[in-house]
C-alpha cells in the first residue's frame, strides 16, 4: 500500500520554517547524477555534487524531509554507534582511522552548513549527553566511549549520578552516570531538511517533489529512472531511500531492501514547559540519549516543549493514547514534573542492518546505494551524503573515508515483524534487569 505523502502530524511539521519551492516533473529530463530520496543523505549528496559542478536531480516521492529526516529527534550526534577502537580493530588503522575522523567530524559539518547557508532550523550546539541506565552499560558502553573520544582530543566530560541528575533535571535514581560530548547539539529536523534542500537548490541542484521513482534500468547510454510516465536520464544514480526503501516501490533495485529491517520509533511532545519546570528540565538544552537497547531519547525544543522518543509497536497514525509508555518514561525520569499531556505524537522508521553499521553499496556500474543509519543519522547521513558525492564525482572507492561493501541480506526477511517483536520483548527484559541493578 502506498503511504500518504502528506507530512505526519508532528511537532516538527507544525513548527518548521516553510519549505522552498520545489519543482514538479513535467517532461523527461537528463543530468549527471539522479538521486532517489530527499532526506539528509540524498539532499547532502545533491548539495555536495552541485558544489562540485555536477548537474543533479533529486527525485522525492513526497516532499524533502517526509521520511526519517523530518520526523527524528533532532539530536545532532558525532560519530557512529560503534566506538572508535572497534572501528580500528575491524577496518584497520588506515581506513578505520579515516572513518573515525570523518564521522567524528559529522556534527561539525552539520553546524557549518547551517551557518554557511543561514538555515532556519533552530540549531544549537549545546552538546549531547549519553546517560547510563545501569552499571553494565556504564562499564561496557559509556566509559569506553568517553575514554576513546577523550584520547582523540574531544573535550568529553564524564558525569556521575548527581551530575547527570543536575544536567537533566532528572531524578537521581534514573541514571547512574554518563558523559557530555561537546560536539553535539539539537536542531529542528524538518527545518534542517528544508534548509539542506534550499542550499542544494542554491548551488544548482533540481529538487522534484511528488515524484516517486517506480523503477530504473541501465543501457549503454547510462541510467533511466522512471517517474510516472516520465524518465530521468543520468550517468549515475544514488539510491538514498534508506528505511523507506519499500514505501513507494516494493523494490527499486533487486533485493537491496532485504539488507535492512525498518523499525518504528515513536515520539511525543508536551506543551511548552512553564514555571520551575521550564528552568529545571535539561537547563543546558542538550540532546539526551540513554544506554538502553530500546533507548529513550529526549530534549527540549525551541518552543520549550519536552520531546520524548522511544521504541513502539504502533506503526503509522498513532493516537495520543499510544503515548502512555512515553508518558510513563517521563514520570520515571522526571517525577517532579506534573503529568504531561501528549500534544503531538508521531512515528518514523529507522533502518537496521545486520551488523548495525550504515552501508554504502555499488550493486551495479553507476549505481550507488546507501542504507542503514541504525537510528543515528542527523550528522552521520549529512556526512555520508558528502562521501556519496565524492564517489559519484569519481573518487575511487578505496580512497573514500568509508568502505563500499557487498550487500548483506537478512535471511527470513519475510518474518521480520515477528523477529522485531520477539527481540523487543527480550531487550525490554534485559534493559529492566540492568536498570534494577543501578537503582540508587
Ligand atoms: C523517530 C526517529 C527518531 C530519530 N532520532 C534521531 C536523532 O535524534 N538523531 C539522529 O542522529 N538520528 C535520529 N534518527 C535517524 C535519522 O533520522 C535518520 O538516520 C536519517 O534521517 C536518515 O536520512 P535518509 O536521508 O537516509 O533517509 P530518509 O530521511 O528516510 O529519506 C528517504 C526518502 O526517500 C524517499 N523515497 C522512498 N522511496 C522513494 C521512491 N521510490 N521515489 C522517490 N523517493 C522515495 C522517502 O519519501 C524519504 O523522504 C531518528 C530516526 C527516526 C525515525
Amino acid at each position: 500500500m502506498t503511504p500518504e505523502t502528506a507530512l505526519p502530524d508532528s511537532l516538527w511539521a507544525a513548527t518548521a520554517a516553510p519549505a522552498p519551492a520545489y519543482a514538479r516533473l513535467r517532461s523527461d529530463l537528463a543530468c549527471d547524477v539522479a538521486i532517489i530520496g530527499g532526506g539528509y543523505t540524498g539532499l547532502s549528496a545533491a548539495l555536495h555534487l552541485a558544489r562540485a559542478g555536477r548537474s543533479v536531480i533529486v527525485v522525492e516521492a513526497a516532499e524533502p524531509g517526509w521520511g526519517a529526516s523530518g520526523r527524528n529527534g533532532g539530536q545532532v550526534i558525532a560519530g557512529l554507534k560503534a566506538n572508535p577502537d572497534d572501528l580500528l580493530a575491524e577496518f584497520g588503522e588506515a581506513l578505520g582511522g579515516r572513518m573515525v575522523a570523518r564521522m567524528g567530524a559529522a556534527a561539525d559539518l552539520v553546524f557549518a552548513l547551517v551557518e554557511h547557508y543561514g538555515m532556519d532550523c533552530h540549531a544549537r550546539r549545546t552538546g549531547w549527553i549519553q546517560a547510563a541506565h545501569g552499571p553494565k552499560p556504564l562499564r561496557d558502553l559509556i566509559a569506553p566511549r568517553y575514554r576513546q573520544w577523550k584520547a582523540r582530543g574531544v573535550a568529553m566530560e564524564l558525569l556521575d549520578r548527581q551530575q547527570v541528575a543536575a544536567a537533566l533535571g532528572s531524578d537521581p535514581s534514573a541514571y547512574i552516570g554518563g558523559f557530555r560530548d561537546p560536539r553535539g547539539g539539537v536542531l529542528q529536523p524538518l527545518g534542517y531538511a528544508r534548509g539542506l534542500a534550499a542550499a542544494a537548490m542554491r548551488e544548482g541542484a533540481t529538487i522534484l517533489h511528488n515524484a516517486p521513482a517506480s523503477g530504473m534500468v541501465r543501457d549503454k547510454a547510462g541510467w533511466s529512472v522512471a517517474v510516472g510516465a516520465q524518465a530521468i536520464r543520468a550517468a549515475q544514480v544514488v539510491l538514498a531511500t534508506n528505511a523507506y526503501s519499500s514505501a513507494f516501490a516494493p523494490r527499486l533495485w533487486s533485493d537491496l531492501h532485504r539488507t535492512i529491517i525498518p523499525v518504528t520509533s515513536f515520539q511525543m511532545a508536551t506543551p511548552p514547559l512553564a514555571g520551575a519546570a521550564d528552568h529545571s528540565v535539561i537547563p543546558g538544552g542538550e540532546g539526551v540519549t540513554d544506554s538502553r537497547r530500546l533507548l529513550l531519547y529526549f530534549r527540549r525544543d525551541h518552543t520549550g516543549r519536552l520531546v520524548m522518543g522511544g521504541r513502539s509497536p504502533v506503526e503509522d497514525r498513532p493516537s495520543a493514547a499510544d503515548a502512555a509508555p512515553l508518558q510513563a518514561a517521563i514520570a520515571r525520569v522526571f517525577p517532579a514534573l506534573p503529568a504531561q499531556p501528549a500534544e503531538f505524537v508521531w512515528t518514523g522508521k529507522v533502518a537496521i542492518t545486520r551488523d548495525k553499521m550504515p552501508h554504502i553499496h555499488m550493486p551495479a556500474p553507476g549505481l550507488i546505494a546507501f542504507l542503514g543509519c541504525n537510528g543515528r543519522g542527523v550528522a552521520v547521513c549529512t556526512a555520508m551524503g558528502a562521501i556519496l558525492a565524492e564517489l559519484a564525482a569519481g573518487k575511487p572507492a578505496a580512497e573514500l573515508d568509508y568502505p563500499v561493501t557487498a550487500p548483506d541480506h537478512f535471511t527470513l526477511h519475510g518474518f521480520r515483524k515477528l523477529g522485531v517483536f520477539a527481540l523487543s520483548q527480550y531487550y525490554q527484559l534485559l534493559d529492566r534487569l540492568e536498570a534494577r541493578m543501578g537503582a540508587a
